[in-house]
């Protein structure tokens, strides 16, 4: 105990890396302090990773170099390689991967100190109740995000449809499963009177984790499944944090909650924006019931050349460019700003309206045009320029198509029914830019596009900006 490395040094190595995780993540909470952010909880990981194997003891010094090296190029490949509109499979992955680990870990210890030396009695008695319940819940936890994530991961790549499969009698077969798994789980923290049954009783959990994980996945539709990739993000940190516990590791449970907490707020969150109750993602089988609404239900709607499109920008003192998903599909956030610059040169007011869920994930849209160098005091939240639309002459709503659906508020019946949209229907003008008459994430109708004030522009749009930053450099010469 007098050892000053583990009594003394170890210890404030943990405490820094969690101190320095605290403070990475409060630099996630804001765009300009994000990129410190993320190099100091990185710096956490290091160190957190580090600390455990010199604490350990028993790893070659060659094998930690090798694994550093080997884990940050795949991480460095990774984050290099991923599209920003794939990154909810990618976050799905990683997530699903450390609930598997934390899993196996809360497993290996199960089996390192009672099944391999054969000791007698209940894993309550021979490591304490608290020990044996987290590592019963580590195991039941970890196992469900793993599969969850991986079934999560294989919708949104399209691997498999990212429809609702609804099983029928769905809600009893998995509150079956639920129990039988507290039932394993209880019996291998409590009454496993040996090893083998331990063992048994072990395997039989991970497996009915697996199967849970699979059941309570399937049958949420792909446009939910951003909000199940953040809840099972806060599993993974409720497993590693239980695997804490096992192993007697502060860091481990003060990082594995942090990760908990955090996913929970963003689940809640992205619930808020979107109107919707957890529970209602989770068990109304969104997006299956309706079949997807196409052109043939549009009755008004007027179409226009980029040409004539430039001509309503030209005249605009006040213009609103509103992102969605399409933008970030098309790479067109520099674009985009190309074109805000030039409307501003010619004495404009130009704004950006980012709406709390346009794209595929929180602050997706934030990120593409911070990427494009759009000056932070530029970008306004829903809340803040709802009000405006009233008095901007032009909004050019580019690849957005359910943020500005106003359904939202006319229509009970939507299936977005009050979630908050952005007004782009009080502005002056509003021009849209998309392909076709396609819908959006939730797959139903856009009356915006039969208004009045509205322009549909088509084409792809990049393509389209890029046509429209060449007219309104034409009419100015
Ligand atoms: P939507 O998914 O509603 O619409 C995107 C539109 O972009 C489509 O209608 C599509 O029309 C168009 N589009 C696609 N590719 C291109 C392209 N290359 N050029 C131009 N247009 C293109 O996106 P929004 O951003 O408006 O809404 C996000 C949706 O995602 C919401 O329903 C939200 O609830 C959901 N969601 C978001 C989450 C988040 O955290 N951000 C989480 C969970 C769900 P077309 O094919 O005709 O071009």
């Amino acid at each position: 105990m007098s050892d000053p490395l583990s009594s003394v040094i170890i210890p404030l190595l943990y405490l820094l890396s969690a101190v320095l995780f605290i403070f990475g993540l409060k630099g996630l909470t804001g765009v300009r302090t994000a990129q410190r952010g993320n190099r100091l909880a990185a710096l956490a990981m290091l160190l957190a990773v580090v600390t455990t194997l010199i604490e350990l003891g028993v790893v070659d010094y060659r094998w930690i170099a090798g694994g550093l090296i080997a884990g940050s190029v795949i991480g460095a490949i990774a984050a290099l390689k991923v599209e920003m509109t794939a990154m909810p499979q990618m976050v799905a992955l990683f997530n699903g991967f450390g609930g598997g680990a934390s899993a196996l870990v809360a497993g290996s210890i199960l089996w390192a100190r009672i099944v391999e030396p054969g000791s007698a009695g209940t894993a309550s008695a021979l490591l304490g109740a608290d020990s044996a319940t987290t590592a019963f819940l580590s195991i039941v936890i970890g196992a469900v995000t793993f599969s969850g994530s991986l079934i999560a991961f294989l919708k949104l790549q399209g691997t498999i449809g990212g429809q609702p499969t609804l099983i029928p009698g769905r809600h009893v077969v998995n509150s079956l499963f639920l129990a039988a798994s507290l039932v394993c789980g209880v019996y291998l923290a409590f009454f496993a009177p040996t090893p083998g049954e331990l063992a048994i009783a072990a395997l039989v959990l991970g497996a009915l984790g697996l199967l849970l994980g699979v059941l309570y996945v399937i049958p949420i539709g792909g446009a939910d499944m951003p909000v199940i990739i953040s809840f099972l993000n806060s599993l993974s940190g409720l497993a590693a944090s239980m695997t804490g516990f096992v192993l007697g590791n502060n860091l481990l449970i003060i990082s594995g909650a942090l990760v908990g907490a955090s996913g929970l707020i963003l689940t809640q969150i992205m619930c808020v924006a979107m109107n919707r109750s957890l529970g209602n993602v989770f068990f109304s089988g969104f997006g299956g019931e309706t079949a997807a609404s196409d052109s043939r239900e549009y009755s008004n709607v007027r179409s226009y050349s980029p040409e004539e499109a430039a001509m309503v920008l030209e005249s605009a003192e006040s213009v609103v460019i509103v992102p969605g998903y399409g933008l970030a599909v098309a790479q067109a956030q520099h674009t985009a700003r190309e074109l805000g610059d030039l409307l501003e040169k010619r004495g404009a007011k130009v704004s950006y309206a980012i709406h709390p869920v346009a794209g595929r994930m929180p602050g997706h849209m934030n990120v593409l045009l911070a990427e494009a160098d759009v000056a932070y005091d530029k970008l306004f939240e829903m809340d803040a320029i709802n009000p405006e639309f009233k008095t901007t002459d032009a909004v050019l709503v580019v690849g957005a198509n359910d943020v500005v659906n106003p359904a939202a508020e006319t229509d009970p019946a939507s299936p977005i029914a009050g979630m908050p949209v952005l007004k782009v229907y009080n502005a002056g003008t509003v021009m849209v830019i998309k392909r076709s008459l396609s819908p959006g994430f939730a797959g139903i109708k856009n009356g915006l596009f039969e208004n009045d004030n509205t322009m549909m522009v088509f084409g792809d749009a990049k393509k389209i900006l890029q046509e429209l930053v060449n007219e309104v450099k034409s009419l100015a010469a």
